[in-house]
């Protein structure tokens, strides 16, 4: 079995490896002149500093498990600090605890963190006695959130959080897509808060466990690690324009939505159509070392999100040197902070210095840091994230199904897919390899 794979970021060495592991002739198709994709880790004021993805989730088995395979498990290493702040209503505030994606399970929590109003507080508190069906086919996470705890929950915890993580705002996310968690909570009665808390006391999981795991030398240690594995099986420089020069059995191409409608447009229309219709999201990571001297902020934490609803431009600081033991040295603090989310693309029309001047004056008000960093660098990370709508499982589903009747021997995934943390693209690469072995084979 030939298997070409088209793209190295993540999903596409692990579906190389996976490939390559059972005796495959696998070849992977990169058209820069590294791989990694959206995974780089480069050195910041002699530290290894991830320019995009920083941590991969433990609760979610894929990276972990692939970890183990290749003999990385002994270096995993979590952050050091679990605590995490929400810059609300004038000042930086302790997450409440315990909470699910910033949905929060103690009322009482809620109330002595100051995030929401009063007001807002006494709305949430009626969510387990709130009537009504839980969810409403696919609705956006902000329609579900906004109708069992009330817009400031949404607006101050969740949005930070789960638009965080996908650079968008919760009211054009699908909660089956962007957070299953949330699905799976809402599926089983009406109330969130009371299911997500069952949910949470019927799990084995150790209480103290890591919730994110990463490497010594950054996530860009498993993507190195990935690349050796695959040897002269990875071609770098080598884009692939034309789908029909591969020289191959089955092909799975694993790039982002956009660029995959293009290439896959000469043998499915209808599925290029479909892949077009996926959005990204824009973001902007600056990252910032300052002399430990210079900053009087406490800095117990792995950092803050900034919700939308305040206004500024950054959208969160994680306070790297706090966070992971690897970064970071007794006269060194650094951070990464984010900029930028979907149909907000002001921070890409700045220039370096511009976009330096905003980050500044946010860091300025939100946590009072006036001091210059030493080092600064800017990482640009354009159309980047995918964007989960409501309806985004079946638009997945459709496209395979598509696919598999106009090209047997191809797969299409990544993160577009079935969803953007790194775990889900290595399951995603995996798959897909495991599906081109059993020839015509299409992951559903
Ligand atoms: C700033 C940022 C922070 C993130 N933080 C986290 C995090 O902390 N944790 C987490 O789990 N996830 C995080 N993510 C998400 C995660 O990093 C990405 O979703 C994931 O790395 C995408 O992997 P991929 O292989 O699907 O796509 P990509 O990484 O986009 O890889 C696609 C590859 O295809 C190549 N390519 C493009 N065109 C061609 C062509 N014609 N021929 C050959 N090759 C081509 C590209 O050069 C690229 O290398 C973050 C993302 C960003 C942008």
């Amino acid at each position: 079995m030939r298997i070409a794979v088209v793209g190295a970021g993540i999903t596409g060495l692990a579906a190389g490896y996976e490939a390559a592991k059972a005796g495959a002739e696998v070849v992977v198709y990169e058209a820069a002149e590294r791989a990694g994709g959206r995974i780089l880790t480069t050195e910041l004021a002699g530290q290894p500093v991830d320019e995009g993805a920083d941590a991969f989730l433990a609760r979610v088995p894929w990276a972990v498990e692939l970890c183990q395979e290749l003999g990385l498990a002994g270096e995993l290493v979590s952050p050091a600090q679990r605590a995490a702040f929400v810059y609300s209503r004038g000042e930086l505030r302790a997450l409440p605890q315990p909470n699910v994606l910033g949905v929060p399970l103690d009322f009482d929590a809620l109330a002595a963190s100051g995030i929401v109003s009063d007001g807002g507080v006494d709305r949430a508190r009626q969510e387990p006695d709130l009537a009504g069906s839980p969810l409403d086919g696919d609705e956006s996470v902000g329609s579900l959130v906004r109708r069992r705890l009330g817009d400031e929950v949404a607006d101050r915890l969740v949005d930070p959080l789960v638009g965080g993580i996908n650079a968008s705002s919760i009211d054009d996310l699908s909660v089956r897509a962007a957070v299953p968690q949330l699905a799976e909570a809402a599926a089983r009665g009406p109330s969130l808060v009371r299911e997500l808390s069952r949910l949470a006391a019927s799990s084995t999981a150790d209480p103290e466990a890591p919730v994110f795991y990463s490497l010594p030398d950054g996530v860009g240690r498993l993507t190195d690690e990935l690349v050796s594995r695959l040897g002269q099986r990875l071609r770098l420089s080598s884009p692939v324009t034309d789908l029909g020069e591969l020289d191959a059995d089955q092909v799975i191409v694993t790039l982002p939505a956009d660029v995959a409608s293009a290439l896959v447009a000469p043998v499915s229309s209808a599925a290029a159509d479909l892949l077009g219709e996926i959005d990204y999201a824009s973001v902007v990571l600056v990252s910032l070392a300052f002399s430990a001297a210079d900053v009087d902020h406490p800095m117990a934490g792995s950092g803050y999100l900034v919700p939308a609803v305040e206004g500024r431009t950054i959208t969160a600081c994680s306070w790297a040197s706090s966070k992971w033991g690897h970064v970071g040295s007794h006269d060194t603090v650094v951070m990464r902070v984010s900029v930028g989310r979907y149909g907000d693309d002001r921070a890409l029309s700045f220039d370096d210095d511009a976009l330096l001047d905003v980050v500044r004056t946010d860091l300025a008000a939100t946590m009072g840091l006036e001091a210059e960093p030493h080092t600064v660098r800017i990482s640009r990370w354009e159309r980047s994230l995918p964007q989960f709508r409501p309806g985004h499982l079946e638009l997945v589903a459709d496209i395979r199904q598509v696919l598999a009747q106009d090209a047997p021997w191809l797969q299409v995934t990544g993160a577009w897919a079935r969803g953007l943390g790194v775990p889900a693209c290595i399951n995603q690469g995996r798959q897909a390899a495991q599906a081109g072995l059993t020839e015509g084979a299409i992951v559903r």
